[in-house]
């Protein structure tokens, strides 16, 4: 029987995008003066249920859990996000220095319905500044990712969401404003899917994709227009500062994402490159996190996370253009009778010992199907060890991409090669 993958997962065969994104984005967080940090893939379950709250997508129906010890009573999940951990890798590791400017990278599992751009294990490249409640970091923030995906990836098709949600006070009196909004004669026709949230998480109607609603909630009282003085002051700040930096954006009021954490300011990125699943980075503030999550004082706080598989598609779009690493020149020893397998054997150690991206062909019926092979594995060198070049000491190298072929004396081939 031949086994198949787990349904939402991929195998990943080529790299090399995945790897230039990731050192373009480590370096990039590097400027901001962010650091990198790691945390589990497994965490209490519990972790989640606190801070993504129960009405959330991914912790009523997305959550990979795993029942573990004797009885079955230690309930771990495999990760669905990374600001929470991170968050709580800040309490219990007792950071004293704020803002603590970190970035985390690696697999995130969702038991969602598989798709294009929509996994069940996928990778976020995420980052957060813990402990800060000035607007102005928001700003920056923004700034950064903007500059991230269009001056170092050079990206020039994504546009910027953006919306305010205010503090604590002010979504408990938008919500009853919503909700009378929702229950009036303009609203009678909502589906049944968005009158559940109505009772449940009422901003999550927004979130609706019938065209029906969505005619409907043009109509709708808008949260950036119900905001306490304060937090209009720093809406106005944050878009008077974004401007300042030359971000461009665009003021979606129905833009409210999916976690309970989420105030003031949220934000997404995406790109009609993408289709359905346009978003490819997506964030907010989130103030009343940590201390949901057990820290003795307020740390209010910003993040934001980078969906690594639909950037890698934006990638790929325009992987001719970007500047990636070419693959080392590969030189390829290759003995031509079982007699000069040993010493190919040592040429290549040496090969390898002096840093030069070496390997050996121990298998072929003759010369004409050793050469084919050379070529489909794309080296740039073949060195050649016959009986003649045994005896004599020698080695002829000859270059694939000019088909000119030379005898180098064995003991000079390193320096030859390295020349
Ligand atoms: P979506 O609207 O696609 O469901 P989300 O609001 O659930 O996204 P976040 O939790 O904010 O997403 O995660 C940030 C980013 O991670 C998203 O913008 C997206 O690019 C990526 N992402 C989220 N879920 C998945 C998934 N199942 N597969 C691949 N990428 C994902
Ligand atoms: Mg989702």
């Amino acid at each position: 029987m031949a086994f198949t993958r787990i349904k939402g997962t991929q195998d990943f065969l080529d790299l090399s995008l995945y790897n230039f994104f990731i050192k373009k984005a480590k370096d990039h967080m590097r400027l901001y003066h962010f650091s990198e940090i790691a945390t589990p893939l497994i965490e209490p379950v519990e972790l989640f249920q606190r801070s993504l709250g129960e009405q959330s997508d991914i912790i009523s129906k997305e959550m990979f859990l795993i029942a573990s010890g004797e009885n079955k009573e230690e309930h771990i999940c495999l990760r669905p996000e990374g600001t929470a951990p991170a968050v709580r890798a800040f309490i219990e590791n007792n950071i004293q220095q704020t803002p603590w400017k970190v970035f985390l990278y690696g697999p995130m599992f969702r038991y969602e319905r598989p798709q294009k751009g929509r996994y069940r294990q996928f990778q976020q490249f995420s980052m957060e500044v813990i402990g800060s409640a000035a607007i102005a970091q928001d700003a920056q923030f923004i700034k950064m990712l903007e500059r991230l995906f269009h001056e170092t990836l050079h990206f020039n098709n994504f546009t910027i969401d953006l919306n305010f949600l205010g503090c604590l006070d002010d979504r408990i009196v938008y919500r009853d404003v919503l909700y009378q909004f929702l229950t009036s004669p303009k609203a009678a026709d909502i589906c049944e899917t968005c009158k559940v949230r109505r009772e449940k998480n009422i901003m999550r109607v927004f979130d609706c994709k019938s065209p029906v609603c969505q005619e409907i909630y043009k109509n709708a009282p808008y949260i950036a227009d119900h905001l306490c003085s304060d937090c209009a002051s720093e809406w106005q700040e944050l878009q008077d500062e974004l401007d300042l930096l030359s971000v461009s954006f665009s003021y979606r009021p129905s833009l409210v994402r999916g976690l309970d954490y989420y105030s003031k300011t949220v934000f997404e990125f995406s790109s009609g490159l993408l289709g359905a699943q346009n978003a490819f980075c997506g964030g907010g503030r989130y103030d009343m996190l940590a201390k949901e999550l057990g820290a003795k004082e307020d740390q209010p706080s910003i993040g934001a996370a980078i969906g690594i598989e639909r950037l890698l598609l934006l990638l790929e779009i325009m992987k001719d253009h970007l500047p990636i690493e070419q693959e080392p020149a590969l030189h390829l020893i290759i003995p031509l009778g079982a007699e000069q397998k040993k010493l190919g054997l040592l040429l290549a150690d040496e090969l390898q010992a002096q840093g030069l991206v070496a390997d050996i062909l121990l298998e072929g019926a003759s010369v004409k199907s050793m050469m084919r092979e050379a070529n489909k594995m794309g080296a740039a060198y073949c060195l050649l060890l016959g009986e003649d070049e045994q005896k004599t000491g020698t080695i002829t190298v000859k270059n694939m991409v000019t088909g000119a072929q030379e005898s180098v004396a064995q003991i000079d081939v390193v320096s030859y090669l390295k020349k």
